[in-house]
């Protein structure tokens, strides 16, 4: 046996015979002036570029039925390599060295794009961040080089079907394009030898849930076609034909990991109830619709948070259009509440579309400045519409409108104002909204918020804690490079002072509050949130039946006795360690 150590990006342990896949090398680039005129090779390159787009349209159609955050990081991969096949500075000067050098196709790509890649490539005296920005924008013009190139020269693509069902992908390298090519239904684990934890590929495959190790050094010598392996997703090893204890130790850990999944069937229709009778709320999470059937499978008990940012992906959704498809919402949860964020742009979301929309965001700093309710009171215009939509949606069940990225008591009033007129105007149209309109809530995301919680609730009818923004704004971490950054993380005693701050203020007011941030999906810590006062939580369905699990075996004694230990803890890391080690 033989143990090899890579990244663990995706949790599970599986045990399966290895298949590689690799890939066709391209020719080398002999000729490096067309024989042809520069007409007809501009004419070949231009048709290299027509297929190379066709064949990304039809990927971006395989993405149809992948999960929510699969889905939006391959797709806002194929925007980027989409553009660059439009009227990019590589095409554009890939066209100009054909036809005013009379260079080949081949030889005009290849030396562009390197010269694009190296241009916007990694710089020494640039940050661990920037560094991996600038890699992956060069990567980004290889990948496009890499299919041009490859549709010029006629050498196919990787494809991964003919592999045998149920073996472990074995792969040099995973292009995050090609992830979308990897069915979860056919493979049991995926190991790369190169890749990182927050790359396109690892996020791809997380959403995927395929357990998965990325960055084993010297994979393609170590392992062979047929090697049995166990793959531990979670610790990152990945044993070579393991011996009898290793088999018998991973068997065991799959057993208990699908007793889990059975015992969620059942765990559906039970409450969630701690063992002294009190009841808790567990919502979902949202952004597609296709996620219905998962939610009701989970046993939500309504949706704590609906982004609405997708619905802006495309063309300025008109209010018909978002009506629609908060109704599907609506008159989908049967009754239950749905919680509709309206439009948080800014920050981490949207910054390609506002700039194309002309809202003039900075090129530098997009953490602060404009951004979530903020930008929306300076364009009432969208706001307008958006509660037009919920309103209307209203009539159909239970909905909540939450407002995003609050700082201030007067953006609150300035957004209840444009809501109440918006329902007038909807009344004069012959709406028959109820006198009392459906409930305006705030995200509480910011320290600011958190901090002035008391005064908040002056306009706020329900509060709902935002831990992933809560988090980097207040530990000052940027939260989409967070996945390798020990410092991000809601388990620090700052968070935990502002999050009970709010509770209290909430409680104290009688307001409704719920955690919706990524912290309510761990089981763990929502014992630490019910010991802060909390009832309420919403996260990804599939987070809900172990978080269920979890209340289900706890009583207020214990979360309050765990609340008074994590409220001595001074150092963060200590804070995770007992939130970490904690047991009912
Ligand atoms: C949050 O910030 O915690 C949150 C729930 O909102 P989002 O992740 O959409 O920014
Ligand atoms: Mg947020």
């Amino acid at each position: 046996m033989r143990v090899l150590h890579g990244k663990g990006v995706c949790p599970g342990i599986v045990i399966a015979p290895v298949a590689f896949a690799s890939e066709k090398p391209l020719p080398a680039i002999i000729h490096t002036h067309a024989s042809t005129s520069p007409e007809e090779e501009g004419a070949r390159f231009d048709d290299a570029v027509a297929r190379t787009q066709r064949q990304l349209a039809k990927l971006r159609g395989k993405l149809e039925n992948f999960p929510t955050e699969g889905r939006e990081e391959i797709g806002a991969l194929l925007d980027v390599y989409e553009r660059m096949l439009g009227h990019s500075r590589l095409i554009r000067a890939a066209r100009a060295r054909i036809l005013e050098e009379g260079l080949t196709s081949e030889a005009a790509v290849k030396e562009e794009s390197e010269t694009l890649a190296h241009q916007t490539g990694p710089k020494d005296d640039t940050s661990e961040e920037e560094r991996e920005a600038a890699t992956r924008r060069a990567g980004e013009f290889r990948e496009i080089a890499r299919r041009l190139l490859r549709n010029l020269s006629g050498v196919s693509f990787r494809t991964f079907s003919h592999l045998p069902h149920g073996c472990a992908l074995a792969i040099e390298q995973l292009r995050p394009a090609d992830a979308a090519l990897v069915n979860p239904s056919h493979f049991a684990a995926v190991i790369t030898e190169s890749g990182g934890t927050t790359d396109h590929t690892a996020i791809m495959l997380r959403a995927l849930n395929i357990p998965t190790v990325l960055s084993v050094p010297h994979l393609a010598t170590l392992l062979q076609d047929g090697d049995l392996v166990v793959v531990n997703g979670t610790s990152g090893e990945v044993f070579i034909n393991p011996d009898a204890t290793t088999l018998a130790a991973a068997r065991a850990a799959m057993e208990e990991e699908a007793r889990l999944r059975r015992g969620f069937g059942r765990l559906r229709r039970l409450p969630a109830r701690l063992t002294d009778g009190e009841d808790i709320e567990l919502l979902a999470n949202v952004e597609l619709t296709t996620e219905l059937p998962p939610v009701h499978q989970s046993g939500a008990q309504g949706i704590g948070l609906l982004r609405s940012e997708f619905l802006f992906e495309g063309d300025m959704p008109d209010e018909e259009e978002q009506y629609e498809t908060y109704a599907i919402f609506v008159r989908g949860m049967e009754n239950h509440p749905v919680t509709i964020r309206v439009l948080d742009w800014g920050g981490d979301k949207g910054i390609d579309r506002l700039r194309t929309l002309g809202y003039g965001m900075p090129e530098d700093g997009q953490m602060l400045s404009m951004r979530g309710l903020r930008l929306l009171l300076s364009h009432p215009d969208i706001l307008e519409t958006q509660f037009a939509a919920i309103l209307r949606a209203s009539l159909h069940g239970p909905v909540r409108v939450l407002l995003p990225m609050v700082t201030a008591l007067s953006e609150i009033r300035e957004a209840r104002e444009i809501y109440e007129k918006v329902a007038r105007r909807l009344r004069r149209r012959g709406i028959k909204l109820p006198t009392k309109l459906p409930p305006l809530g705030i995200m509480i995301e910011t320290p600011a918020a958190a901090m002035t919680a008391d005064i908040l609730v002056h306009q706020a009818e329900f509060l709902a804690i935002g831990t992933n923004d809560l988090t980097m704004y207040t530990l000052a971490v940027d939260r989409s490079g967070a996945l390798d950054s020990n410092v991000y993380s809601a388990l620090h005693p700052a968070i935990l002072r502002l999050i009970g701050t709010t509770a209290n203020a909430a409680l104290r007011s009688h307001r409704p509050v719920c955690v919706c941030g990524e912290l309510a999906s761990d089981p763990r810590a929502v014992a630490l949130l019910i010991g802060l006062g909390l009832r309420s939580f919403s996260m990804t369905a599939s987070a809900l039946p172990l978080v269920k699990q979890m209340v289900r075996s706890l009583s207020l004694e214990t979360c309050d006795m765990l609340r008074r230990q994590a409220m001595l803890v001074d150092d963060p890391s200590e804070l995770q360690k007992l939130v970490a080690n904690f047991q009912t």
